[in-house]
């Protein structure tokens, strides 16, 4: 092929544009497990950027389970869930989570997805048709965007964290189908979405409400449970989905609900049919991470994070930028624009500390900022080290 290939040529000078905005991102290539301290090109790294809030990414025992669960049922799972893949593993973990839920639903069910990307599709797009609305909260998660409008459903984005603005939607809407659909921790904010309120919308408008706990499952709630544990929530009109591959360690997602709304998931969701079924070994693993996130250990961990919590917040008190009032483990810090952010980001690195620096189209134009999250696996010393750190470069740079 010539290099005027315009189609190539054309991708080429659109990189080169995302380069001159400061919107190329790059990838770093990990060389040791993920945890606090990671090298990077040989170099050791501080990092507060995972979402690893448990720091159960390389628990000794979930690793043994992993290969535990390779010797156990091989390596790879040989066809998708509804003809041959779905191995005792996957039952094992959907039963365990169940139980998780009993206090929520009448009859709990709980199926297990490969991510959290395709359990979003398939919610949105099984439970609501060309007929429904799905009303979407502004900051939702891209698979919750993606998912609604796989669903070809109508789409009402209501502002964020506005229950007025959503109830007249609610009330104008002529579907018969109606989703509210939310993130339950705002994965760029770290605040909580007002379940308590936004249930009792949809029960008065007989709609569902569908609530994607990735950054609560595992850290919220007395024992673990998530953000319907944290409030307390119980009801058939909800729809939850927790993910696997952040607080929890592993991989892979789930949907909790009724049994009955699990059961039209098996039958209609394409992203759960049409794909080879996950290693059973990563489910396997999964029963661990669910048992520690469940147990003393895993309070343990929770308290400890909460404490890091605490202490970010009463420590760092900065004079031009701006630091969201979070109550979890995303601490987000406003720095403005996409030159700043990433000169931000270049310098702490150079100090040997990782933060992730986020830029839109994730966030809102002109609010590019620093996202910090914390996990159960740093120290006191080490969070002690990153507020000094960015003190200094607010100091230099603001
Ligand atoms: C990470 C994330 C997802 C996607 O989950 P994966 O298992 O990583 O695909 C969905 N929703 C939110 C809010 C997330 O932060």
């Amino acid at each position: 092929m010539t290099s005027d290939f315009s189609l190539l040529k054309n991708l080429q000078q659109q990189l080169t544009d995302l380069e001159k905005k400061q919107l190329r991102r790059q990838r770093r290539v990990t060389e040791t497990p993920c945890a606090p301290v990671v090298q990077v090109d040989g170099r050791q790294l501080l990092a507060f950027c995972s979402n690893d809030y448990l720091g159960l990414a390389s628990h000794p025992e979930i690793i043994n389970a992993l290969k535990e669960g390779a010797d156990l049922y091989g390596a790879g799972s040989g066809a998708s869930h509804l003809i041959s893949g779905h191995s005792l593993a996957h039952h094992q973990l959907e039963e365990q989570l169940a139980k998780l839920f009993k206090e929520n639903f009448d009859k709990a069910g709980c199926l297990y997805f490969s991510t959290g990307y395709m359990a979003n599709l398939a919610v949105l797009s099984a439970l609501a048709g060309k007929e429904a609305e799905i009303f979407s909260e502004e900051l939702n998660h891209a698979s919750l965007i993606d998912g609604a409008r796989l669903s070809r459903a109508k789409i009402s984005v209501y502002p964020h964290r506005d229950l007025t603005q959503l109830e007249s939607l609610l009330k104008q809407s002529k579907a018969n189908i109606k989703c509210v659909v939310t993130d339950s921790v705002f994965s760029m904010e770290g605040e909580i979405a007002p379940l308590p309120e936004l249930l009792a919308l949809c029960e008065r408008y007989g709609a569902w409400l569908i609530v994607d706990d990735a950054h609560g499952f595992g850290v919220l709630g007395e024992h673990g449970h998530g953000v319907l544990q944290h409030f307390n929530l119980h009801s058939p009109h909800i729809v939850y989905i927790g993910t696997l591959g952040k607080a929890a360690g592993v991989s892979g997602a789930f949907v909790a609900a009724h049994h009955s709304a699990i059961e039209w998931l098996i039958q209609r969701a394409r992203t759960y049919i049409y794909t080879t079924a996950t290693p059973p070994a990563i489910a396997h693993a999964l029963l661990k991470s669910i048992a520690i996130i469940t147990s003393d250990e895993g309070k343990k961990r929770r308290s400890h994070l909460q404490s890091l919590i605490h202490a970010w917040r009463s420590a760092q008190q900065l004079q031009h930028w701006q630091s969201l009032a979070s109550p979890t483990a995303i601490q987000p810090v406003i720095i403005g624009s996409n030159e700043k952010v990433m000169a931000v980001g270049a310098a702490l690195l150079e100090q040997g500390l990782w933060v992730g620096a986020i830029r839109p189209p994730t966030v809102p134009l002109n609010t590019a900022r620093l996202r910090i999250t914390l996990s159960a696996a740093h120290t006191h010393e080490q969070l002690t080290t990153l507020i000094a750190a960015i003190h200094d470069c607010e100091a230099s740079m603001a």
